[in-house]
């Protein structure tokens, strides 16, 4: 395949936007090369500004769960446009997705709606602490929640991608109130709680990290948290801004079967417009602004299109559970398949799995947590990310990334994908 107008679309943007990009993961950095142009995409497939088809397993880096310019969305969004694109007041659409939203998820009383997982997520924080009127928090090496400033220590996804898992530009001050444990491992969270009792406000974590590849949780590691939580006076933070509404209508809450305190959301809740949401229960938002003194405000929050959107694609997944379903059946045998062929081509490798997230590890050792993600031969991953890349097949251009599936997909499709990849896998070794 021929990337020639992409690259030549790429020279331009790089004279006028920081690194050609307005989202650093976007950037082919990690596996050298520049990055596709999209033109249009439907359902399964991207269209580039070469003309390539491509199949997609990035997806917006989660939102597109159903494809994309799923009819429903599309038709929302027109129909909203034609009434105006924003007032700054009221709407009785934010009441109607939010209702959609409490009823899906559970253990949520109330959720306020922001422009990004970012946002959320910081703003989940700050509640959190002017719930418990504490500071400190902890976070997991590798996870990421965005790039608020109390986040970017040891981020995972682009920072760690760029090698910068800590921000130039991040005060020590704020740096200081981010405490560190490790994914996976109880005890390293313990220790810090016992260390700074009664210092610590709450502990964020993504129940599945998908920003280091995907991480799903051992047995008992979420239900640690809960009881740690509940010992301490500690607020537990679901970042759920990639497993929600993925994993299960409910999300990794419902999936897991473990109860967060406050939980965050993004991606697959604005069906691709710019749309993030926190939500918990009353005792805890009633403490937000106007209501109560933690403040948190936007212009353009709970913003017509983008609650339409949402309000389109939260609907049909709640009407139609057996996505749940058909995703995790497509993904378990697209995992079938690249292993088989890993396996008899002995190439060294770990695919780790939950729902539809999936991620491929060039690595011996079992990915649990970031020092073992770290771990994986990022050449391999090179070599097969182009590979993939020149069969048609679009995988994220980092190995700290999840593939997301969506259910679009058909098996002709996976199969192509399986196909593709011996191709591909016969030329590394
Ligand atoms: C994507 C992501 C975020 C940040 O969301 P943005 O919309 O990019 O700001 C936060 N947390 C997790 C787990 C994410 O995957």
């Amino acid at each position: 395949m021929i990337y020639k107008r992409s690259s030549a679309l790429f020279s331009e943007a790089e004279k006028v936007i920081p690194g050609g990009v307005n989202s650093p993961v976007r950037a082919f950095k990690a596996v050298g090369g520049t990055p596709i142009f999209v033109e249009k995409a439907k359902g399964a497939y991207l269209y580039d500004a070469d003309g390539n088809q491509l199949i997609d397993y990035i997806n917006s880096w989660g939102p597109m769960i159903l494809g994309h310019a799923f009819t429903p969305v599309v038709q929302a969004v027109i129909e909203k446009a034609k009434l105006g694109t924003s007032y700054g007041m009221p709407t009785e659409v934010e009441t109607k997705i939010a209702q959609l939203a409490v009823s899906m998820v559970p253990n949520i009383d109330k959720i306020r709606f922001v422009n990004s997982g970012t946002e959320a997520c910081m703003s989940a924080v700050r509640l959190a602490r002017g719930f418990t009127g504490k500071d400190k928090i902890i976070k997991f090496a590798g996870c990421y929640h965005g790039h608020s400033d109390s986040f970017l220590i040891q981020a995972g996804s682009g920072a760690v991608t760029f090698g910068s898992p800590n921000s130039p530009g991040v005060t020590i001050g704020t740096a200081k109130d981010t405490l560190l444990a490790q994914f996976n491992n109880l005890e390293s969270v313990e220790q810090l709680v016992k260390a700074n009792e009664n210092e610590i406000a709450c502990i964020i974590v993504e129940p599945v990290p998908g920003n280091m590849g995907c991480i799903p949780p051992n047995k008992g590691f979420l239900e640690g948290l809960r009881t740690l939580c509940d010992e301490n006076g500690v607020l537990l933070i679901f970042d759920e801004v990639m497993t929600g509404f993925r994993l299960a209508k409910g999300g990794a809450q419902e999936r897991l079967e473990v109860n967060a305190d406050i939980v965050c959301f993004g991606k697959v809740i604005g069906g691709g417009l710019p749309v993030g949401a926190f939500a918990s229960r009353n005792e805890i938002m009633k403490f937000l602004a106007p209501e109560g003194p933690v403040y948190q405000a936007g212009t353009l929050s709970g913003n017509p299109l983008a609650m339409a959107a949402g309000l389109a694609m939260l609907t049909e997944l709640d009407e139609n559970p057996s996505i749940f379903e058909s995703l995790d059946e497509k993904t378990a045998y697209l995992h079938k398949g690249l292993s088989k062929v890993f396996e008899s081509n002995q190439i060294v490798h770990t695919i780790n799995r939950i729902g539809s997230m999936i991620s491929v590890h060039f690595s011996e050792e079992n990915v649990v947590d970031f020092e073992s993600a770290a771990l994986g031969n990022n050449e391999n991953f090179k070599q097969f990310f182009h590979g993939m890349l020149q069969e048609g097949v679009y995988i994220a251009p980092s190995s700290f990334e999840t593939w997301f599936l969506t259910d679009a997909l058909t098996y002709k499709d996976l199969d192509f994908t399986i196909a593709a990849c011996e191709r591909v896998v016969q030329k590394m070794k």
